[in-house]
């Protein structure tokens, strides 16, 4: 029951175990943040080499056997385990994380890593392959999404190892792999709202025209609706004569984007369309 629930997958491979955290590069200074971390195979292996872990455990039993694991040695006053939902978790400061993540909270798993501040030097993250593999896309290859283009926007990602299902136990249905993710520091000035607001209409149907995503039914009377609220708040007074539809139109036109796809477009042209979109006070969040 609680291998569903929780998506208790235990790294059984000691050599996986140890080339994860080896691929930290951790240094005696740093504190880790490990998330889900079942029986502590990973933990203890981050404990011989950081001044600190707070690993965020749901399972209270698999809590317990953590803490048995290192009871009475050194390492146990290193180690803080916090009991509960790391979605609902308040986050201690930390350098870097290290997570064989329960799949199911993969996707609020990297962004809520990504928006903690101060920033984390490097996060090294197991996941199911299908993500990983869009975690790292480039743009033109078939597995670019809005996910891999918000991701990349705050960070740089890398997929650093394939981990097959046999190293767990019990095995999961899907392959595993493991990506390295280092956040841009500073971060680009961008709001995520506004940038993934805008994604998820050029991606809605990534092999359409950014044109014909923006007339999907819906978007224009909601930017319209956005546009109105701005300009209240900016004391700017709307035009008597708002033709949403055609404003929008101008600055698909303007920035030459009207024609792209979002299959194609880099993290660089979807900023210019999007920095396109505020100048004229049209707003996603
Ligand atoms: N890290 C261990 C390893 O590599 O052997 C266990 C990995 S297992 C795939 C995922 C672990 O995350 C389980 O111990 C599970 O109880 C825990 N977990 C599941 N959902 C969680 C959540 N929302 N917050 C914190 N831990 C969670």
């Amino acid at each position: 029951f609680n291998t569903e629930r929780f998506g208790q997958h235990i790294l059984k491979n000691p050599l996986v175990a140890q080339g994860i955290v080896d691929k930290a590069n951790l240094r005696p200074t740093d504190k880790v943040l490990e998330v889900g971390p079942g029986t502590g195979n990973l933990t203890v292996r981050i404990l011989e080499k950081a001044k600190h872990v707070t690993a965020v455990e749901a399972d209270p039993r698999m809590a317990a056997e953590l803490t048995k694991r290192v009871q009475g040695k050194p390492e146990q006053r290193k180690l803080e385990i916090m009991i509960g939902d790391f979605v609902k978790a308040d986050l201690p400061y930390f350098d870097v994380c290290i997570s064989n993540t329960p799949y199911q909270i993969s996707s609020p798993l990297v962004f809520r890593l990504l928006s903690h501040r101060p920033l984390f030097r490097v996060a090294i993250l197991m996941f199911q392959r299908e993500f990983a593999m869009r975690l790292v896309a480039q743009p033109g290859s078939n597995l670019w999404s809005r996910l891999s283009a918000n991701v990349q926007l705050y960070a740089k990602v890398d997929h650093i190892m394939k981990v097959g299902k046999n190293n767990f136990r019990p095995p999961p249905q899907v392959e595993s792999s493991v990506v390295r993710i280092v956040p841009a520091d500073p971060p680009p000035p961008v709001r995520f709202e506004e940038f993934d607001g805008m994604n998820r209409i050029v991606f809605s149907r990534r092999n359409k025209t950014v044109h014909a995503n923006f007339l999907a039914k819906g978007v224009i009377e909601m930017l319209e609706q956005n546009y109105r609220t701005w300009c209240a708040e900016k004391d700017k007074i709307v035009e008597d004569d708002l033709d949403m539809k055609a404003k929008v139109e101008q600055i698909l036109l303007d920035t030459g984007y009207s024609e792209e796809r979002a299959a194609k477009m880099g993290i660089d042209e979807l900023l210019k369309l999007l920095s396109a979109f505020h100048d004229a006070g049209v707003h996603f969040a």
